[in-house]
């Protein structure tokens, strides 16, 4: 699915191609089924053996051309969309991971993916071994076992923030035989992609900057197609054997080392757990990436002069953003994602949570939301929201602090977003 194009141009343009006389913009085909003059026609496709549609709950056209567009922006072999971040991270896990199996985790990302790891999939049989991302090569090596099946990690956490070192944890899981995945929401692939860092497969809530508006909730796995299951057969039997449910066909054999994954991925989990997105979500999250790159060198620009701001301010005790020289990952930011990091930041209010509330009160044009990533600026105390789930050691572990105010900032007038924190924190 790669193509010559800049990044800039598949923004707007890879996914669909419009022929003689049709519509300019992605067509949503809201409809649920396919039409089929013969159901030998319509057995080839439940058969896999011909491609096309016949049930959105699988593949719908709209959202296959905006998958196939994220696909060039990441530069991967395949895609797919989900319902949600949720389900992306969930399919991508479970895609190669069954009961009695192992998987490895840096511990610091989203509370909601740790929440599903350490405890969903566990009650699934699916264990998780959690890993300081700057942990040592011998505590690193220690957390695989002879059934680990893959190593996760974000490129950017939520909301810790930190970067990823790709390349080493991309180097660790390729030597113990296994893919490492990587949520990369947060610098999307306008500021990083990891397949050019060694990821093999990436994955996406499209709710956040990719959607950008705050419209609609949605994922998406990509596949680098770079992963040889076969050279591992013996740990991804569900690539690499015949699926009976889908008349003894063989992922790696039908459909490549580019494609088996995502076929694999949408035939099967989509077929029984349905987290397929609506056509029109898909529609929306085309029109946010069409302006992807538009949009986040502008987050980017805000967030710094932001952060250069709380820097210097008497009634900050800290404030994180790699894109800060002097930041413990501004280096790793610079080589990962020498255009900018992301739009959301971080920072302690001195006086802790009490101060930390007044501020957030004080807000006026920054909206207090469960949301990060889009044009508008929001900001959440995540121990009291997001992370409420985990308890002072999990906290601590996925490297949020009682008193860390999360703040995404948006694509406003940078020196009004200045403005409202300054008069803020005039009231704490
Ligand atoms: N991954 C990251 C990095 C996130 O920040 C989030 C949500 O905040 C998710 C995954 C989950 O995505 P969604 O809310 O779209 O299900």
């Amino acid at each position: 699915m790669s193509n010559n194009w800049k990044l800039e141009t598949n923004c707007i343009q890879a996914g669909y191609t419009p022929g003689n006389g049709e519509p300019r913009m992605l067509p949503i085909i809201q409809s649920t089924t396919f039409k089929y003059d013969t159901s030998a026609q319509m057995g080839a496709l439940f058969d896999l053996e011909a491609s096309g549609y016949f049930y959105t709950r699988l593949a719908n056209p709209t959202s296959d051309a905006v998958a196939a567009k994220i696909c060039a922006l990441e530069g991967g072999s395949a895609a797919m969309l989900t319902s949600s971040g949720q389900a992306a991270n969930f399919f991508a896990v479970f895609n190669i991971c069954s009961a009695g199996d192992h998987f490895v985790s840096a511990s610091t990302i989203y509370g909601g993916t740790f929440n599903l790891f350490a405890v969903t999939m566990k009650r699934m049989g699916i264990e998780v071994t959690f890993v300081d991302p700057e942990c040592s090569d011998e505590e690193l090596e220690a957390a695989f076992r002879p059934n680990t099946k893959l190593v996760f990690g974000e490129t950017i956490a939520n909301p810790a923030l930190n970067i990823l070192d790709i390349e080493r944890f991309a180097k660790v899981a390729h030597a113990h035989g296994v893919p490492l995945i990587i949520d990369n929401t947060f610098p999307t692939p306008v500021n990083c992609r990891p397949f050019e860092w060694g990821a093999d497969i990436v994955t996406h809530s499209t709710t956040k900057y990719m959607d950008g508006h705050d419209c609609g909730v949605g994922g998406c796995i990509v596949d680098s197609g770079n992963f040889d299951w076969t050279a591992h057969a013996d740990k991804f039997p569900g690539l690499t054997t015949p699926d009976e449910s889908y008349h003894g066909v063989t992922y790696t054999e039908r459909f490549g080392l580019g494609g088996a994954f995502i076929t694999k991925c949408s035939a099967q989990l989509m077929r029984d757990f349905g987290c397929s997105p609506a056509p029109m979500n898909a529609f929306l999250l085309n029109l946010g990436l069409e302006t992807l790159h538009t949009r986040m060198p502008v987050h980017c620009a805000n967030a710094l002069k932001l952060a250069q701001f709380l820097e210097g301010h008497e009634k900050i005790s800290w404030v994180n953003y790699a894109g800060l020289p002097g930041n413990k990952y501004y280096e790793r930011a610079q080589k990962y994602m020498p255009k900018g990091t992301c739009g959301v930041i971080s920072f302690g209010v001195k006086g802790g949570r009490e101060a930390a509330e007044r501020f957030m009160a004080g807000l006026k044009l920054c909206m207090i939301a469960t949301h990060v990533a889009d044009a508008h600026t929001c900001v959440l105390h995540p121990a009291s929201a997001t992370h409420r789930q985990m308890n002072d050691a999990e906290l601590e572990a996925a490297g949020v602090s009682a008193d860390l105010v999360r703040l995404s900032v948006g694509i406003e007038n940078g020196d009004d977003i200045v403005a409202d924190v300054a008069q803020a924190l005039e009231l704490v």
